[in-house]
Formats: C-alpha cells, structure tokens, sequence
C-alpha cells in the first residue's frame, strides 16, 4: 500500500484539534457548571444589621464586622481580641504572615472558656501566601493547628503569586476534610487575575479581601464578582494604618456625623456595612473596639451614601 503523507497529517492535525476543542468545551462545562450554582444565592446574600451576619454563597453565614489584627502581636493582640469578643465582636481576622495567630487561637480560647461566646458562635480568618511552602495541605494544618480552635472558619490566599492554584486546590481539598469552612482570596483586583484564579475551581470563592475604603472602592469589579454571590471584604476599612486622617479628617464625613452625634469612625463604618462590604477595623484600644461596633443604631440616608461615594479617587494605598 502507498503511504500518503499528506493524508496521514490531515488525519493528525484534525485530531489533535477535535482533542483540543473537546478538552475547551468541558472545562467550560465545569466552570459554568459551578459558576451558575452559586448564582441562586445571590439574592440571599443581603446584610442583616439585627443578626450583624450576611449569608455567603456557599450556605454560612459570616459576621458583618470584625477585629483585624495585622501589626497587632503578643500580649497586645490578646487583649485586643479578649476585648472585642466581650464587645460583641464575632469576627477576627488573622493571617499566617501576621506571626500572631497562636496568640489570637489562645485568646479566643480564653473567651471560650470564661463563658462569653462558644466556638460557634465565632467566625476565624487567617491567611497563607502562595509561595514559600512545598505542601500546602501541611501549611493548612499548621495554620489550624496553631489557632487551636478546631477550624479554620475562613482561609484566604493572602495575595496572588507563583503557587496560586496549588493552595486553591488545598484549600478546597480543606474544605472536604472539614479543617475550612469558607474559601476566599484577597488582593485580586481585576476581572483578569479573578477569572484566572478561578478558572478550574470546584468551588468559588466566598468573600474577596481587598484594601477598600471611601477613596478607593471599585463598584464595576465589586458588581463582577457580584454575579457569584461574592461579598466584598474590606480591609483598611478606616484608610490603613498611616492614612486614617485622611479618612476621619475628611468634612463631609465630620459633617455627617455631627448630624448623627456619632464619631468619623462610625460614620464611615457605618457606609461600608450599607455598601455591603464587611468590615474589619484593626485597633489595640479599647475604646476604640467599643466605638467601632456601635455603628448599628443609626442608617445613613441615600443622599449620604452618595456624598461618601464620590469620595473615591480609584486610587489604592498599596499596589500588593
Ligand atoms: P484600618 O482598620 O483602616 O486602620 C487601623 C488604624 O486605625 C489603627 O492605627 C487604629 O489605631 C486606628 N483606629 C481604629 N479605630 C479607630 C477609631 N475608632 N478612631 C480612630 N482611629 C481608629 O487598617 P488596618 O488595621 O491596617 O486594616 C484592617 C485589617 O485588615 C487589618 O488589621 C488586617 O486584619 C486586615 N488587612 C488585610 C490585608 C490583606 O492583604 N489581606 C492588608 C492589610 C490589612 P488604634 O489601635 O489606636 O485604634
């Protein structure tokens, strides 16, 4: 028989390429499969300001307003934690590179043990970056490990980098074996990077932690991400530590809270939980914990919501 070359390489080429669009066509299936199933849920994802809890899009619920505790350590970040929880904080958000997870695991601890709230009630963060680990899983459980609490109620990947897709991957293989709960990313802050990270997820993200506040909030990615029932997160809800005048100083703000008789702090806490955005002030003083969750007996107008609005400038603090 006479080999035909050409025939033969026809036959190759259209296999290869019926393998390749059959390989596009399923991934599509699985993603849109995932993504239409948390669609359903986006309706139910409103904040509740009497419970002070929003449910996320995989069926929990999740407080509206925590401790953040980045640069806070030792015995600091123990008192700040004790002192929150005993304020009606339900939330606390730590993470791997803020070396103070056992000292948070370790306060929460004690506040379980005096009586004031039980581990369910509670609602922990922490964090991992994508690099500098060889097993991920084992990175998990360290973090687990070292809060000592049982689980872990929220991880997120602390920012994007080279092993973005290994920790998604552990992270949800976590969520399987019960050690997470919730699986978030932080610091994501386009279509582009979002649509990548969750290209081949099983599960979509919850909650998405980003630098957010009256001069930088980005409605067209938060509305985005709005499709999957994602909720915004904002940390350096206040401006970050180093810029908070920028924010407490700010007159429209202090005019607005004259008229409320509430501080620039309330004020502006207030217009993130309104905005739907969940809040994590950091703070190591006391009267500063009380002030910053007593945000629940007074409502902003339309009319504010929209002064504070065009406040933002669409620039970031950070380029993390
Ligand atoms: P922030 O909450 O915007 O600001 C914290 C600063 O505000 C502290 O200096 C605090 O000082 C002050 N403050 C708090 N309440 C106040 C009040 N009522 N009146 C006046 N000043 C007040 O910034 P942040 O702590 O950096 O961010 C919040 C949390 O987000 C962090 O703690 C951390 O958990 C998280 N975070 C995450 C990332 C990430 O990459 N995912 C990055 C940064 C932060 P006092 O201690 O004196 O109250």
């Amino acid at each position: 028989m006479k080999f035909n070359f050409k025939i033969v390489i026809s036959i190759l080429l259209i296999i290869t390429v019926s393998i390749f669009i059959l390989f596009i066509i399923k991934k599509n299936i699985n993603v849109n499969q995932n993504k239409n199933s948390v669609l359903k849920i986006v309706e139910r994802n409103k904040f509740n300001m009497t419970s002070k809890k929003v449910l996320l899009n995989n069926g929990v619920e999740m407080p509206i307003i925590g401790l953040g505790t980045w640069q806070l350590t030792g015995n600091v970040v123990e008192n700040s934690v004790y002192t929150a929880i005993k304020n009606g904080y339900r939330l606390i958000d730590t993470a791997y590179w803020y070396g103070n997870e056992e000292n948070v695991g370790a306060s929460v601890r004690r506040a379980i043990s005096d009586g004031l709230v039980t581990r369910k009630e509670l609602f922990i963060t922490t964090k991992l970056p994508p690099y500098g680990f060889s097993d991920y899983e084992k990175a998990i459980d360290d973090c687990n490990e070292r809060l000592g609490l049982g689980y872990i109620d929220l991880m997120l990947i602390h920012q994007s980098g080279s092993d973005e897709k290994k920790l998604y991957r552990a992270i949800e293989n976590k969520i399987d074996e019960g050690v997470v709960k919730t699986l978030g990313i932080s610091n994501y802050y386009t279509k582009e990077a979002f649509d990548d990270i969750t290209s081949d997820a099983k599960i979509m993200p919850a909650v998405i932690q980003n630098e957010n506040h009256i001069y930088y909030n980005d409605k067209e990615f938060q509305e985005y991400v709005g499709k999957y029932g994602i909720i915004i997160e904002s940390y350096y809800p206040l401006g970050g530590r180093g810029h908070t005048n920028d924010s407490l100083n700010n007159d429209i703000i202090n005019n607005i809270a004259k008229k409320y008789n509430k501080t620039p702090a309330e004020i502006i806490l207030r217009w993130h939980i309104q905005s739907m955005f969940i809040v994590i002030p950091g703070s190591s003083n006391e009267n500063h914990i009380k002030e910053n969750i007593n945000i629940f007996d007074f409502e902003l107008t339309d009319e504010e919501m929209n002064r504070i609005n065009i406040l933002n400038t669409g620039k970031r603090y950070e380029n993390w």
